[in-house]
């Protein structure tokens, strides 16, 4: 049985329905109809400003945002839904805390709802610090179909690790005369 990390705290009967989809080769198609669209958001500079568009039409009362960008070191299995921290620093005798939100940078090519998604579950912790009723809430204000979002999200992530596996273990067979001619990207 195929063990999918991304998807761990899903009922067993959603999992058997997902490893279906799999095995019939349906999960890329399923994400592709659904979820059409890219982003735009390419650079920090426009992320900062998209997260701060949010903030500010959901969340005026919440504190200013310092920084907002894209990481390519976060690891995606822990941390695919962002990062989020308050950091002190020490300034002469005043602490300051400074808000920062890090996106994992392959969110730059997702479909915009999934970076919408985990911008949205970035800010909602600006709010709400657990995981509890109160922040999934704040996440559906924001997004309307956030659960849904955040499972598709899920399968995005456990396809995309299959491609790249497929990627693996297709690649040292192509022999390098004939790349050219078999490459599909
Ligand atoms: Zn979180």
């Amino acid at each position: 049985m195929q063990h999918l990390k991304y998807l761990g705290a899903y009922p067993s009967n959603l999992l058997d329905q997902v490893r279906a989809m799999i095995r019939d080769d349906r999960l890329g198609v399923y994400l592709e109809k659904k979820y059409p669209q890219r982003h735009a958001v390419q650079t920090d500079k426009a992320l900062y400003q998209y997260t701060n568009d949010l903030r500010l039409q959901f969340l005026r009362g919440a504190p200013m945002i310092d920084k907002v960008l894209y990481d390519a070191k976060l690891d995606v299995l822990h941390n695919a839904l962002g990062h989020h921290r308050a950091i002190s620093r020490v300034h002469g005798n005043k602490i300051t805390a400074r808000k920062e939100i890090r996106i994992a940078s392959l969110f730059k090519d997702t479909p915009r709802e999934f970076l919408e998604m985990i911008v949205v579950h970035e800010l909602a912790h600006l709010k709400e610090s657990e995981h509890n009723k109160a922040f999934y809430r704040l996440c559906e204000h924001m997004q309307p179909g956030y659960a849904q979002i955040e499972f598709d999200l899920r399968l995005y992530l456990t396809h995309r690790d299959m491609l790249r596996e497929r990627e693996k273990t297709h690649a040292p067979n192509v022999p390098d005369a004939d790349s050219h001619a078999t490459q599909s990207t």
